[in-house]
């Protein structure tokens, strides 16, 4: 039996020999092929390029576009937003002479209450400033007799006075520009327009009888630029509307605020 088995088992030997060898060459091909593959997938990983065309043909896939052309991201443009926002008047330039200001020490009207003409126009002045400039227009702060004056360029300018403190009974404002104007289309709208907003903005009514001719022959009319627009504005009579003049400070710089932004924006 021994005898018998010994030789099955040689002859059982003899035959698995073969399969064996080849069993051990398609584990190793296998082994080779394996390998090669796993150091292509790594070269692979490694290339950016390559990870960035696989991302980008997932995404198209997933959104349905091609891959050859990147769908443009709708972004929303804020410049002409912007633009529209802001009001128009950037580079315009505007000149407020504050009237009686500067080194002379004038005062102007003076009333017996200590109230003074000078100290009305610098406050309206510096109020119509700082209003004109807060909208983006460039304002010069001009005194009286502003060496500046001479040969002023600017799109307008606006000289600011009071009237007198006697008792005429007489109340309410007026504005002139020059009796000799270069310009009397545009000179006459800056008045209007002046005129317009200054009466609803304080209630002041219009007193045409009293312009004078000191108003219309003003000194800054013949010493800025023919072609910068002119105009002059007495706020109102210092005694009669000196519960305006005293207090209403807001009111008159706004009044003539709106009434510069309606000649330069029409
Ligand atoms: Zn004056």
């Amino acid at each position: 039996m021994s005898a018998s088995r010994r030789s099955t088992n040689k002859r059982s030997s003899q035959k698995t020999g073969q399969p064996r060898t080849r069993r051990f060459l398609r584990s190793a091909w296998v082994v080779v092929l394996v390998l090669s593959l796993a150091s292509i997938v790594l070269a692979l990983l490694q290339s950016n390029d390559w990870l960035t065309t696989w991302t980008r043909g997932v995404k198209t896939t997933l959104s349905g576009g091609s891959s050859s052309t990147p769908t443009p991201t709708a972004r929303p443009s804020l410049t002409p937003r912007r633009i529209l926002a802001t009001p128009q008047p950037r580079g315009r330039r505007v000149g407020i002479v504050a009237g009686h200001s500067g080194p002379e020490g004038d005062p102007g009207a003076v009333c017996d209450s200590g109230l003074r003409e000078v100290d009305v126009n610098r406050a309206v002045a510096l109020a119509v400033v700082s209003a004109l400039r807060s909208e983006g227009y460039d304002v010069d702060l001009l005194d009286e007799f502003d060496a500046r004056l001479h040969g002023y360029h600017a799109d307008a300018l606006v000289a600011i006075h009071s009237d007198s403190c006697i008792p005429t009974g007489l109340s309410g404002f007026k504005v002139a520009r020059a009796a000799d104007s270069a310009i009397p289309e545009a000179e006459d709208r800056l008045v209007q327009c002046l005129y317009q907003t200054y009466e609803s903005a304080t209630g002041l009514a219009p007193q045409l009888s009293t312009i004078t001719e000191d108003m219309e022959n003003y000194h800054a009319f013949r010493e800025i630029e023919w072609q910068t627009p002119g105009a002059i504005i007495e706020l109102g009579f210092l005694l009669a509307d000196g519960h305006v003049l005293a207090n209403e400070t807001d009111r008159m710089a706004y009044g003539i605020t709106s009434g510069v932004r309606c000649f330069l924006e029409n």
